[in-house]
């Protein structure tokens, strides 16, 4: 008889507590200021210059460019951009190494696909994951 007293006097006690829980995925996780999650590119800010494609350990990004078309703007504009994130290890390489900020880490983390192949991400996709930029790599 005692013990279910007991068990609700906790349970009132820790109602008007605030919660330790969190409305996922209704509302985004808060996660910390340097927190690795999956890249946004920016294709404007990209100057083909490789340096994410040589510095990658896992050698998951590939991409191809072309010279600028616009004759009174010297060196290349990338055409394609992809990421296989089934090998990407988001070890922040890629960023770091970046010139222009061309690619970025956000506070996105959610890949769970039914397919293999889903997990190749091109460069539409990538310029389109902006929801979840870190504050810190906001343009
Ligand atoms: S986060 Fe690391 S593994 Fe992933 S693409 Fe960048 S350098 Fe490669
Ligand atoms: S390091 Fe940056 S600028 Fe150079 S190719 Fe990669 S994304 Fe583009």
């Amino acid at each position: 008889m005692l013990g279910w007293t007991k068990g609700l006097a906790y349970t009132l006690k820790n109602l008007s507590k605030e919660k330790v829980t969190y409305d996922y995925p209704n509302e985004p996780l808060p996660l910390p200021d340097r927190f690795r999650g999956i890249q946004k590119f920016y294709p404007d800010k990209c100057i083909v210059c490789n340096m994410c494609v040589n510095i990658c350990p896992t050698d998951c990004i590939s991409l191809t460019g072309k010279k600028n078309p616009d004759p009174e703007k010297k060196g290349k504009v990338i055409e394609t951009y992809d990421i296989n994130f089934e090998i990407c290890i988001l070890c922040d390489l890629c960023t770091e190494v970046c010139p222009t900020e061309a690619i970025v880490m956000t506070n996105n983390f959610e890949l769970s696909q039914y397919t293999r192949g889903e997990l190749y991400k091109d460069m539409a996709w990538l310029d389109a994951n902006d929801k979840n930029v870190r504050k810190e790599n906001k343009v």
